[in-house]
């Protein structure tokens, strides 16, 4: 077998990369010592969410959502991915710095009252100790939701019959061999 790049690990790192590398025609490798998502990926909520506290974080997470709905539509991913938006309840200055940082990085969102969410989804259920109204609600409706062990391995399909190889077996970091006439890259995500 003979390829452009070997990328060792199918988390989300190493498929992303491999998909990456596909769009630019070079052929890909990817070798996993387990299955496709089988390290932190597999065992993650499966949350791509823009609720962060930082605008670097915010705006890579919003490119993050972006990459994720343009494999939804080139992989036929619908059904495995699906955008529910993430509610969050905090107290009104951390809502309130949220909206600021939102709106600066040019993020959707709403703020509501408790009542309003409950409201709008009855299913929910608050723990009203603290009291209901000293609390608000910050809602992003783009963010995505996914079970991530499924994700990653129809991600992996998908890129398989895309053409990227995918080779099981551990790859010993500390002995391994690069052929560099051969090789134009070695990206390591594990
Ligand atoms: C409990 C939990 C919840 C999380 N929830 C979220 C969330 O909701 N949203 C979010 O964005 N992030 C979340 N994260 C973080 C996110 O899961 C990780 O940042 C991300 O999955 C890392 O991906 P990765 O591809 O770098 O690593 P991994 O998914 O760990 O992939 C590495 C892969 O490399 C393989 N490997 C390792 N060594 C070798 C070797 N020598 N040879 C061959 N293969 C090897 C492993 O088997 C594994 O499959 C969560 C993390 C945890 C732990």
């Amino acid at each position: 077998m003979r390829v452009d790049v070997v990328v060792v690990g199918a988390g989300i790192a190493g498929l992303s990369v491999a998909e990456a590398m596909l769009n630019k025609g070079m052929k890909a490798c990817i070798i996993e010592a387990k299955h496709a998502g089988y390290g932190a990926t597999g065992r993650s909520a499966g949350i791509a969410t823009v609720q962060m506290n930082d605008a670097l974080d915010v705006r890579l997470a919003k490119r993050g959502i972006d990459i994720i709905n343009a494999w939804r539509r080139r992989y036929n991913l619908d059904g495995i991915l699906s955008t529910t938006g993430l509610l969050s309840i905090d107290r009104q200055g951390s809502i309130i710095k949220y909206a600021r940082l939102f709106s600066e990085c040019g993020v959707a969102y709403e703020v509501m009252g408790v009542r309003e969410a409950m409201d709008r989804w009855p299913w929910l259920r608050f723990n009203a100790d603290g009291g209901v109204d000293a609390e608000e609600c910050i809602y992003t409706k783009d963010d995505v939701c996914m079970d991530p062990l499924v994700f990653a391995s129809v991600f992996a399909e998908r890129l398989k019959d895309m053409g990227v190889e995918f080779a099981t077996g551990r790859v010993d970091i500390q002995s391994m061999m690069v052929d560099v006439e051969h090789l134009t890259c070695l990206i390591m995500s594990m």
